[in-house]
């Protein structure tokens, strides 16, 4: 029986490799995309049903794949898991990949953590405090727990203090809901011109933020009224537009950006009907179908290739500040 357990454990680390394989596929080509899913994080848990955990290690340790095609072959040997592909992925560069791999194979998780806690002592700690969780406690109720550092402590109270008078107790929940629903409000009438009166403002974020009439030598603007901002936002309910052939509507709400349907590039207009809200994977896709492969993904990574995102004869500039894809794909791997 033991000799058949064994035997199972390493079948089991080659299929592992060999899923790896295909989740490195699925995501190069966008294919959760295409079935209406934001990210292939989303779809491992709700396509193929995998806990948020499994989902998160199966996605880095096949991020980590893509990059180094040798570690496919010691996760089907056993000698690295998914949880030390987890560990490793923000610390590896093409220089040290290969002594990382050989000091982590065969360690557990605990042995490759206090590995490269002497290794990368800081960034270890940073990634913590980072770290959000909502554990849901009964029905409607919710418990919140993250590490504050001194700066959001006193924050924290600062805010107390200042909304004392429109709480009735010094309740923290009701304080969290005050912040955060004037945050809201704020950042949809910014972005989205919810509730705004103005008619004409400026986009200046997302592929779809393109520009038009700059100055000599300065970054070009494409101006999209208020109001079609605020129709657009409201249309579709403040959520990714996006609709596989199955029906399956893509729910992401992070990373929204007004999208056109037609390219502002091939004089798409901003106009209501030619305007969208989609998320960073599906605008990825419609501008990957737009104008292929090879070029969204030199724009994405900030290369330059000729003919680019032309319109009218003139070349325009990538929007600053703009997160990568890659770091849009980054976040989006969920926890490990
Ligand atoms: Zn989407």
């Amino acid at each position: 029986m033991l000799a058949g357990l064994v035997a199972l454990v390493r079948q089991g680390n080659e299929v592992t490799s060999d899923t790896l394989a295909h989740l490195g596929e699925v995501e190069d080509r966008l294919l959760h995309a295409e079935l209406g899913y934001p990210s292939l994080h989303a779809y491992c848990v709700q396509a193929l049903a995998m806990s948020e955990g499994a989902a998160g290690r199966r996605v880095a340790g096949a991020r980590v794949c893509r990059r180094f095609p040798v570690v496919f072959g010691r996760v089907a040997r056993g000698e690295l898991h998914l949880s030390a592909l987890c560990a490793l992925a923000r610390h590896l560069t093409a220089e040290n990949a290969a002594e990382l791999f050989d000091a982590c194979a065969h360690k557990s998780r605990r042995q490759v953590d206090e590995w490269l806690a002497v290794r990368f002592p800081r960034a270890d700690v940073k990634e913590q405090v980072r770290r959000l969780s909502i554990e849901p406690l009964s029905a409607g109720r919710f418990g919140v727990h993250f590490t504050a550092d001194g700066e959001l402590r006193d924050l924290i109270e600062r805010a107390r203090a200042i909304a004392s008078h429109r709480l009735a107790r010094r309740d923290l929940s009701a304080l969290m809901r005050l912040v955060f629903a004037e945050f809201v409000a704020r950042e949809e009438q910014r972005r989205f011109a919810v509730g705004s009166k103005r008619t004409v403002k400026l986009a200046t974020s997302g592929v779809a933020a393109a520009r038009v009439a700059a100055p000599p030598g300065g970054v070009r603007r494409e101006y999209i009224s208020a109001s079609v901002r605020r129709a657009v936002y409201a249309r579709d309910a403040g959520r990714c537009s996006f609709v596989a052939r199955d029906g399956t509507r893509c729910e992401c709400r992070e990373f929204l950006e007004l999208d056109h349907v037609r390219p502002w590039a091939w004089f798409g207009a901003a106009s209501e009907e030619n305007l969208r809200l989609r998320c960073r994977a599906h605008n990825q896709l419609h501008a990957r179908r737009c104008f292929g492969r090879l070029r969204v993904t030199a724009r994405v990574e900030g290369r330059a290739v000729s003919g680019l995102w032309r319109r009218g004869g003139a070349r325009f500039r990538r929007t600053p500040g703009r997160q990568s894809g890659s770091a849009a794909e980054r976040a989006s791997a969920g926890p490990c």
